[in-house]
Order: C-alpha cells, then sequence, then structure tokens
C-alpha cells in the first residue's frame, strides 16, 4: 500500500500529492504525517491510500512520523472541494482543516487501594487526602505505590475555555417559532428571517436539542465571539459541556482540548465563528448560520472561502439541516433558500404609547430642555425610526439628536468611522495628507498625537505646518468618532462608553466595555458598526446613526444592502425591554431608497427593490462575479500580468471588466480583474488555470496574485 501525501505548503508552484511508502505505519485517509521532501522536511495530509504508484521503489521514501489526530475523511474532500470553488490550492485548504496544534494535558491521579501497611505520620496525612491528584506528592506516593497501597493512573485534564454563563431561560415557543421548528426538523435549508428579538435563538436551541435526541451532532456559526456572547452563554447554557467552543482568542491547550472533544464526540455541539464550519462534527444533523448577512463570514487570507457557501455545501454533504437566521438577510441568501417568517418581537406585551426616560438628574444644558414625547409603539414591538435630513447642518449632531441624548438614560449612538478627521488639507496650497505607502488619506488620531493609514498601519506625527509651502493653517475635515465622544463629553454628564478598534487593542476589552456599559445606570455606548451587532441590551431606549450615508458612497453594489442592514441592526438594539424606543437616523441622503426602507422596518419592500435592481443589473444572485487581483512593487509587471490573465480566459456567458488600477497598497501597485459570469464553474475552473500559469510565468515572479471568488 502506498499513500498520497499533499504537502502543506503555500507555494502555487508546487503540485502534489506525491506517493510515500507506508512502512508499517498506520496510515489513513486524513492521517498527518512529517515527510521528508527534496531537502527537507514538510507537514503533509494523506489525502489516499493506493495500491499502486508511477513511483519507482528505489526513489520512495517513508513519512518520518505520524501525528495520533486525524483529520476527518469528509474534511479532506471538503478542503480539495474549496480548493477548487476558490482557485486556491488543496495544501491550503488543507491547512485550514488541519487540528490546531498542541496535544492532550495530563495530570497523575492517586487513589488508595485499601490495603493496610506501617506508616509515617506524615505517610498517614498523605493517604487520607486521597483519592486526588498527585500533585508535588508524586515521589511520595509512588514509593506507597511500589508498596501496593495506592495506584496511580495518568488522566486527561480539560483546559477550559473561560465564558460568561447566563441562567437558561426555556421559553414558551410562539406560533410562528413552531411551525419554523417543524420545517427545520423536515430537513433542506431555510433561511429564519426575524426581526431583532423575534426569538430566533430559541429556535436554534430547540433545533440543536432534536438533533442531539437523534444521536447527531451540530456546527452553530456566529459573527465574532466577542460581540456576539449572548448566542454562545445561551448554547452553553441549555446544553453545558455537550458544547465545544472554537475561536481564535482560546489557548492552544484550551483550542486543542475544544477540537479534541469534537472529534471524540465528548461533545457534539460546536460554537464559534466563520472556521468552525470545519469543526470535527460526526454525524452533522444542523448547521446555524446566526446573523447570516454579517461580512465577518468571509475569510479574507487565501483561501477566501465565504463560511455562508461552504456551510451550504457541508450541509449538502453530509445530508444535514441548514438554518441561516437574520433580521437583515441577504439578497441571494432570500433568493436561494425557503424562508421563514418570525414577523415580531416576542416579548412585546406592552402599552401603545412610551414616553421618553426623564432627563437623568444633573443634567442641564443652556437653551436645550429634554423634552418628553408620545410615540405610537409599532405593532411589531419595533422601535419607530425618524429620519433627520442634515444638508443644511453645520454640526455633526441635529438639534433633535442633541435633544434625545440629554433626555435617554441608555442610548447607543452609531458612526461608522472612528478617529478625529478623516482626512487633512493646507488652506493655503490645497495639499492633502497622503499614506506614502498607500494611495489614501491618513486619519487624525488626537488622543496618539498621530495621523494614521487604516490600511497599511503607517503613521506620523500630526503635521503643525504644511511641509510643502509652510503654513500654519492646516483644515480638518469630517468627523470620527474620536471627536464626536469629545463633543458628547462637553454635552452630557454620563459616562461615555466609546467602542471601536482604536478602544479594544487588548483581548479583553470588547467583552469588558460591553459589560460595563450594560451594568452602568446611565451612559452612552459611542462607536464604529461593532456597536450593531447582536448584544442585547433591555434598558436602551435611543439609537441614533449618524452619517448613515457614509456606507452608501462606496462604490460597491452592496452598498445599499449595508447601509440598509446596519441601520436596521442598529434599529434592533433599541427598545428591546419595556420601556420602549426610539431610533433617530442622521443622513445627507434623506430619500435614499435603503434609508427609508430601514427607516419604515421595510425589509421585505427593501428585499424586492434590490433584488430587482440586481437583476436588472447582473449582480449576484442573477450572474456570479470573480475578481483576480495583481500586484507588485512597480505598476507594469501587475497590469502585464493581469492582462495575461485577462487574455487567457474564454468563458461563455461572461464578461470580463478591467484590467483597472487599484489604489496603491502597502507600496504595491494594484490591478483588479472582475468576472461577470452566468457559468460559474466554468469560469473559476478558466480563472484557477490562467492564474496558476501566470503565477508559474518567469517574467511574473514579482507579481503577487489572489483570486476571489463571490467578493463582499
Ligand atoms: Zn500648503
Ligand atoms: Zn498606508
Amino acid at each position: 500500500m502506498f499513500a498520497r501525501v499533499e504537502p502543506l505548503t503555500t507555494t502555487r508552484r508546487l503540485s502534489g500529492p506525491f506517493d510515500y511508502k507506508v512502512d508499517g505505519l498506520a496510515l489513513v485517509k486524513g492521517s498527518i504525517v512529517r515527510i521528508p521532501f527534496g531537502h527537507q522536511q514538510l507537514d503533509g495530509v494523506v489525502v489516499a491510500t493506493t495500491d499502486a504508484t508511477d513511483v519507482p521503489e528505489e526513489k520512495l521514501q517513508a513519512p518520518t512520523s505520524v501525528r495520533d489526530d486525524t483529520v476527518p475523511e469528509d474534511l479532506v474532500d471538503l478542503a480539495h472541494w474549496i480548493a477548487e470553488e476558490y482557485c486556491s490550492t488543496p495544501a491550503r485548504a488543507l491547512a485550514i482543516v488541519t487540528p490546531p496544534p498542541g496535544k492532550s494535558k495530563t495530570h497523575f491521579y492517586a487513589e488508595p487501594t485499601g490495603e493496610e501497611g506501617k506508616l509515617t505520620a506524615k505517610q498517614r496525612e498523605l493517604l487520607d487526602r486521597l483519592p486526588g491528584p498527585a500533585g508535588k506528592d508524586l515521589a511520595a506516593l509512588r514509593r506507597l505505590e511500589a508498596r501496593g497501597l495506592v495506584t496511580i493512573s495518568e488522566r486527561a485534564e480539560r483546559r477550559t475555555p473561560r465564558t460568561n454563563a447566563v441562567e437558561d431561560r426555556v421559553h414558551d415557543l410562539t406560533q410562528p417559532q413552531i411551525d419554523a421548528l417543524a420545517a427545520i426538523d423536515a430537513g433542506g435549508s431555510h433561511l429564519l428571517h426575524g426581526v431583532t428579538g423575534s426569538g430566533k435563538t430559541e429556535v436554534y436551541l430547540r433545533a440543536a436539542e432534536a438533533c442531539l435526541q437523534r444521536g447527531e451532532g451540530v456546527i452553530v456559526l456566529v459573527p465574532e465571539i466577542a460581540l456576539t456572547p449572548q448566542t454562545v452563554a445561551r448554547f452553553q447554557a441549555r446544553f453545558g459541556d455537550t458544547v465545544a467552543l472554537l475561536h481564535s482568542a482560546l489557548s492552544e491547550g484550551e483550542r486543542y482540548d475544544e477540537w479534541r472533544r469534537l472529534r471524540t464526540n465528548e461533545a457534539r455541539i460546536a460554537v464559534g465563528p466563520r472556521s468552525a464550519v470545519f469543526a470535527p462534527v460526526e454525524n452533522l444533523g444542523l448547521i446555524v448560520l446566526d446573523e447570516e448577512h454579517d461580512a465577518s463570514y468571509k475569510q479574507d487570507g487565501d483561501p477566501r472561502y465565504d463560511a455562508r457557501h461552504v456551510a451550504a455545501y457541508r450541509a449538502y454533504q453530509s445530508g444535514a439541516r441548514l438554518v441561516a437566521g437574520s433580521a437583515t438577510p441577504r439578497p441571494e441568501t432570500v433568493h436561494a433558500m425557503h424562508r421563514l417568517r418570525l414577523p415580531s418581537r416576542v416579548e412585546t406585551k406592552k402599552p401603545l404609547v412610551f414616553q421618553d426616560d426623564p432627563a437623568p438628574p444633573g443634567v442641564h444644558v443652556g437653551g436645550v430642555t429634554p423634552r418628553t414625547t408620545l410615540t405610537p409603539r409599532r405593532a411589531d414591538g419595533l422601535p419607530p425610526v425618524r429620519i433627520l435630513d442634515m444638508r443644511e447642518s453645520q454640526h455633526s449632531l441635529h438639534p433633535e439628536t442633541r435633544r434625545a441624548i440629554l433626555g435617554t438614560r441608555k442610548s447607543i449612538v452609531l458612526l461608522n468611522r472612528r478617529g478625529w478627521s478623516n482626512f487633512l488639507s493646507c488652506k493655503t496650497c490645497g495639499k492633502a495628507w497622503e499614506c506614502p505607502r498607500c494611495d489614501v488619506a491618513l486619519v487624525l488620531h488626537r488622543a496618539q498625537h498621530e495621523i494614521a493609514c487604516h490600511h497599511c498601519g503607517h503613521k506620523e506625527r500630526v503635521p503643525k505646518r504644511c511641509d510643502a509651502c509652510g503654513s500654519l493653517a492646516v483644515a480638518r475635515h469630517g468627523a470620527g468618532t474620536e471627536r464626536v465622544e469629545h463633543e458628547l463629553r462637553g454635552m452630557l454628564d454620563v459616562p461615555i462608553f466609546r467602542l471601536d478598534a482604536d478602544t479594544t487593542q487588548t483581548k479583553d476589552a470588547v467583552p469588558e466595555l460591553l459589560a460595563r456599559f450594560h451594568q452602568a445606570p446611565t451612559g452612552l455606548l459611542l462607536g464604529t458598526q461593532m456597536v450593531a451587532k447582536g448584544h442585547d441590551f433591555p434598558d436602551v431606549t435611543l439609537g441614533v446613526v449618524l452619517d448613515a450615508d457614509s456606507t452608501l458612497r462606496f462604490p460597491d453594489f452592496r452598498a445599499e444592502e449595508r447601509t440598509f442592514a446596519l441601520i436596521a441592526q442598529l434599529a434592533g438594539r433599541a427598545g428591546r425591554g419595556p420601556k420602549g424606543g426610539r431610533v433617530l437616523v442622521q443622513t445627507r441622503s434623506p430619500d435614499a431608497p435603503a434609508i427609508v426602507a430601514a427607516a419604515n422596518h421595510d425589509s421585505d419592500g427593501f428585499l424586492k427593490e434590490e433584488l430587482a435592481r440586481r437583476k436588472a443589473h447582473e449582480y449576484p444572485p442573477f450572474a456570479d462575479l470573480i475578481r483576480v487581483i495583481t500586484s507588485a512593487t512597480d505598476p507594469e509587471p501587475a497590469r502585464v500580468a493581469a492582462a495575461a490573465i485577462a487574455e487567457q480566459i474564454k468563458v461563455p456567458e461572461t464578461q470580463l471588466l478591467g484590467p483597472a488600477p487599484l489604489f496603491r497598497l502597502r507600496d504595491r501597485d494594484r490591478f483588479q480583474l472582475v468576472l461577470k459570469t452566468h457559468e460559474r464553474s466554468a469560469a473559476i475552473h478558466a480563472t484557477g488555470r490562467a492564474v496558476e500559469d501566470a503565477a508559474r510565468t518567469k517574467a511574473f515572479k514579482e507579481v503577487n496574485f489572489s483570486v476571489d471568488v463571490d467578493p463582499v
């Protein structure tokens, strides 16, 4: 027998697999081996075993070692599918399904045998504390073991991830939840489209419970653990240790133990962000995709997989059910999946009007009196949303926003731009401060006395004068979260919690900040899109979106979808408690359809229009997009390589756009080629081949290639 081994290297130039001798080793498909390869030793994965090989006997070598852990066979197959589907390589795809490094931690455990013997006082004391871990007494216990008085065994010790515990509250199901559950149980893929607070998590929990009873395993995917701790906590509260957590903030030992518990079937539910779609769960019965609209499901580096697409394939491969849940589902998902509706919030049994909170004590701001308004509550329990036109405004806050913030005990304010000002320019000569390595403006971060590039991390001191003309008049344009925080501090006495990439650089910063806001009796949570994620603060009665059209200005066919989702998700954070709430949306595009639809909580209307627009322009889901980017330190080779790839791709029903220049990034000039196709697999195949050929062309040695199928 021979083993076909794929060496785990990142280069596109090497194409395996390669045959090796088995040599008495216990090799199966999925074994992880160390192999001699040329002059080096590499890790590899056995992708098949075979009875015949073309390699002459004298050239065959054997692996030097085998790991105890193996990759499940279905994940080896899944990796091959990913390599094809995302124009990557089998080696890169296999690398993401292999177990995390590490091994089990064990300790020695001592038990008395019941035999009697002559003991010193110290030995008596030792024996009396057993059974228990041997600890530092191991040597003394070994002597008692030799006399037959105790037995010592090695036991595995679980390194348990830290989580925040919640109490398990089992909710009675509403009729829409009962109907949804029945449909999910019957099999297939479903979109669970429910407004925030409509009880989607309870449906996931019940569907998972049914799987466990049938002996099936479950994978639950969430956007980011730190921002959506509730879903994880509720699964753990309901199912205890049968839940394994997989995410990057775990220690190496914890990650290994959680993986191992799944691999041995000790744990049957895997919960984690996108990479948990590769959890080694056997006899898979259900995959849950929570907040399916979230962009974090797309992987940034090669292979640029989309966990939603991989989940759909894995469900198909294993016959599992798939449930994608969201209050703001993507048009693609609405188009592709059967839709189950949860139309209203579950805990809405409240009066039809609400009052603003009276101003917290101690808040007096000159000229502005907090006022109390009566607003009709919507039948579905969602907060009313008001659009505030900012076209005439010189300030970052509308007077109505100021009044509302002053009159509210707890509010959330979203501004999807961090820093102080988004660019600086010289009032005399017009020079704009740009990153020397990327063609983008530098953002002012006042607290750090820096201007910084948000793409590559380049930083400079804040300029005191223009280095082109010497002028002292440097203008600061636009406002980010840092500046708005400063303004709010000037008008409010309540604590302000700022949540953005600048304030949350340490591992535990996000959960700690969210917990402090949760516990505070009054406060304002200000931040980027991070504040609109899945957390649930029942006492927040006001949500504010500043510069809501900032996402609309991106030249991207998803701009409308993103804008709608951001506003609707933020609205979902407000008014979840008995006091109700309301939402204000500041914008310079008060008539933009995405903004108007979000203000009306009209996801059906939005989706209908958006799907029609996509159909007219042949965007997904009515065509597939593939993006190829070439980059090099000189523009010419990058451009020529992109042109060579474009030249080679000949697929029917496929439009080629470009190559077009992209802005320079990290000192590299970039060119982009986009395929818009109705022949998905042929186009993927042709692109993969063309890129592989270009990567092997000597003239393009300095060019980097990146392929993104279904870019987001
Ligand atoms: Zn100047
Ligand atoms: Zn830069």
